[in-house]
């Protein structure tokens, strides 16, 4: 028996860990993937401390003293939870059973489907959600990214550094990014925008060979031949595991207090996965270190003991 299983490997996840640990208590984390969205970012400017870090080498540093602490990690994904009468929690993953006083909730997000067809047929054969970490294989290739936010352009603009074209297609008439960065993609000249523009398929034998496009504005139809699609519309929230213990807001996200509690006692919900306005990891950390300490108040409350909050 666990006093806490963390669900999810991100910096809110490993930041729950650490300050878990430090508290004495057996602490697990169950993550799909060490580091979370950090893995799709390439260096990170605004984490005090470091000016500029590479994100594999900060989540290499999370991790180590993650570890170092005594927190147990286990890299799988948790597929039920249930709670037993006496109040504990049961976490079930493909393999194994593991039980818990308490659980935080630290999935993140996850990306959006564009929900065409051929996207899940052809998904890691063409299909890619994460151009820094599969952009490497499409070398003097083209490609097409989707979506008109600051990822999408993000993505755009590290791929025409590797790619020999990037279609970059948006469905809408203008972007919604930072000037500067549509200003950077304009300026790259194996860059094509294509706005107004939906995807109606993208299409293959064995791999994504070409795409279906339709120009909204001047109502044409036309394909264009390449080897890999970036879709990047977006992050969502995938929390229906824990829907039945949680209250959510209409992006499905899980909505705390201030002390990240749910309407279940014993469960709390930190980082991205909260209605927390903005997605930043010091965000995430802070609200995860908010997440253990009410988790180990709330055992200390249970076993009858004052809790005293000492601020270290
Ligand atoms: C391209 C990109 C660049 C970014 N750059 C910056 C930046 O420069 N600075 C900054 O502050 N922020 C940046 N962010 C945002 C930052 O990465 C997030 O705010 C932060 O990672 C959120 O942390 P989290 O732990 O809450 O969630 P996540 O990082 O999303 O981690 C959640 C983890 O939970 C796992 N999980 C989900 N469901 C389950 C399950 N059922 N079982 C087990 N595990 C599960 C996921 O696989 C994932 O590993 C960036 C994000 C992206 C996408």
């Amino acid at each position: 028996m666990y006093d806490l299983i963390i669900i999810g490997s991100g910096p809110a996840g490993m930041t729950a860990g650490i300050y878990a640990v430090r508290r004495e208590m057996k602490t697990l984390i169950i993550g799909k993937e060490v580091g979370g969205q950090m893995v799709w970012a390439s260096e990170i400017e605004n984490y005090p401390g470091f000016e500029k870090i590479k994100s594999f080498e900060l989540i290499n540093k999370f991790k180590q003293q993650t570890l170092n602490f005594g927190v147990e990690m286990k890299d799988d994904e948790v597929k039920l939870v249930e709670k037993a009468e006496d109040g504990h929690f049961i976490l079930h993953t493909n393999r194994e059973t593991f039980e818990a006083k308490t659980v935080i909730v630290a999935m993140g997000l996850s990306p959006r489907r564009l929900a065409v067809e051929g996207e899940v047929e052809f998904n890691g054969r063409g299909v890619s959600y994460c151009a820094n970490c599969d952009g490497p294989f499409f070398k003097n290739k083209k490609v097409a990214v989707v979506g008109g936010g600051n990822s999408a352009l993000d993505a755009a603009e590290v791929l025409s550094k590797i790619a020999s074209q990037v279609y970059l297609v948006h469905h809408s008439a203008s972007f919604k990014a930072f000037d500067s960065l549509i200003d950077e993609v304009k300026s790259r000249e194996n860059i094509e925008i294509m706005l107004n523009t939906d995807i109606k398929s993208i299409e293959g034998a064995n791999k994504v060979e070409k795409i279906k496009i339709y120009n909204k504005s001047d109502e044409t139809e036309k394909v264009i031949e390449l080897d890999g699609v970036f879709i990047e519309v977006g992050r969502i929230a995938s929390t229906d595991l824990v829907a039945d213990f949680v209250d959510r807001n209409e992006k499905h996200q899980i909505i705390v207090n201030s002390k990240t509690e749910t309407k279940t006692p014993g469960l709390f919900a930190a980082g991205d996965v909260t209605d927390c306005e903005f997605k930043q990891i010091t965000i995430a950390m802070g609200q995860a270190t908010v997440a253990a300490l009410s988790a180990y108040q709330y055992l200390q409350l249970k076993n009858g003991s004052n809790f005293v909050a000492k601020n270290y």
